[in-house]
């Protein structure tokens, strides 16, 4: 079934991307989060962005909305549905996350803050993508604490820019060949993303303001563009399920539940699910898959919705028995037959042992 599945995938249709956002503590990783969400829902109405499981999930039109002044006169065209954003920011998001043994994000966003250059988690996240051999950008935040920084909110950068005077200008310029610097004497070649004509060789830096919004576009615009242009073998759709444990919750009305991203295929309700357990495999049906109620109406805590099925990429909570021992950061499975199932015990089995001893030896 999975070669059948494998030979059917086709990069005419590209599933979301998903893109987790790391960097050193007090850098601007939960605000450049809630900017990326709320920019727009303080004009009355969401765009469509909707707050998953773990993750927020922006569709195409509202990356095209916010997009716009970016890519004006590119031919860029969005292939992408949209974009999955995984809501916890830092190193779990990424380093525990396993979906059959690679990476679950397929691109990374590293903050650092413009008034500080490299800090000490920052080079530790750096070590990490470069073992992962993961892609990443750099969003250089905090633009607004410039020398004299004129605000232009959610605006693009090169237009922020534009507006400067001397000042702030002088000031950006000297932070930012500063932290180049850094960059380079850890064997990483960087270049602002509008000057970058080898994103193979250079990381991509954005500049952003998580508190005015300047930037913000460009770093959607960003993660759009270069997943396109570099992961589309990844990124093709196909049926073959992946799926990967967020996290493990007790739920009042539903027990305990487990928080899941599926990057590929279709969950349904009912399905045989198959997935690493602490007292070895757990096998059980999922009796309910949950999303949250829409962005307006979230006020309720724990609103759900129930759905029949649900496609990739999206975060979703299944909610089933036996779910207690259940453990976060590895794939989970649908079993069809009862030899899938058996096939599928041993590889959680296998994944969970090498899990435990990748942890021992750290
Ligand atoms: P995290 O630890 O990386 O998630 O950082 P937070 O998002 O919690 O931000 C840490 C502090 O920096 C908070 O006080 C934020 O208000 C502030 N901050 C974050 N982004 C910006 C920004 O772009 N500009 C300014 N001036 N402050 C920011």
């Amino acid at each position: 079934r999975r070669q059948e599945n494998e030979a059917k995938r086709t990069t005419d249709k590209l599933r979301s991307p998903i893109c987790a956002v790391l960097g050193h503590v007090d850098t601007g990783k939960t605000k450049l989060l809630d900017k990326i969400r709320r920019s727009h829902v303080q004009d009355g109405e969401a765009g469509g962005i909707t707050q998953q499981i773990g993750a927020t999930y922006i569709p195409t039109d509202e990356i095209e909305r916010q997009t716009a002044k970016v890519k004006k006169g590119s031919k860029f065209e969005i292939k992408v549905p949209g974009l999955l954003v995984i809501d916890t920011p830092g190193h779990e998001s990424f380093s525990n996350l396993r979906s059959r043994g690679s990476s679950l994000c397929n691109m990374a966003v590293l903050v650092v803050d413009i008034m500080h250059g490299i800090e000490p988690q920052t080079a530790e996240s750096l070590e990490m993508l470069r073992k992962r051999k993961a892609p990443f950008v750099i969003a250089l935040n905090k633009v607004d604490r410039l020398n004299g920084w004129i605000r232009t909110p959610n605006t693009p950068i090169q237009l922020a820019l534009k507006k400067q005077k001397q000042p702030a200008i002088q000031d950006f310029e000297t932070r930012l060949d500063h932290i180049k610097l850094q960059f380079a004497e850890r064997g990483i070649n960087t270049e602002l993303y509008w000057k970058n004509k080898n994103i193979r060789e250079y990381v991509n830096i954005v500049p952003t303001s998580a508190h005015t919004g300047e930037g913000v576009p460009d770093l959607l615009f960003l993660l759009v563009s270069l997943t396109q242009k570099m992961l589309a073998k990844a990124l093709a759709y196909s049926e073959e399920l992946e799926c990967t444990v967020l996290e493990v919750k007790e739920v009042q009305g539903y027990g305990t539940t487990i928080d899941v991203i599926l990057t590929n295929g279709t969950l349904r309700e009912g399905d045989t699910i198959v997935l690493g357990g602490l007292e070895g495999p757990i096998v059980t049906t999922a009796r309910s898959l949950l999303m949250p109620a829409p962005l307006k109406e979230l006020r309720v805590k724990n609103a759900y919705v129930l759905h029949k099925e649900v496609r990739a990429a999206q975060g979703v909570k299944i909610a089933g028995k036996n779910l207690e021992k259940a453990v976060a950061g590895l794939p989970l499975y649908v079993a069809h037959t009862p030899e899938e199932e058996e096939v599928y015990k041993e590889e959680a089995e296998r994944l969970l042992e090498d899990t435990l001893n990748a942890i021992k030896t750290v």
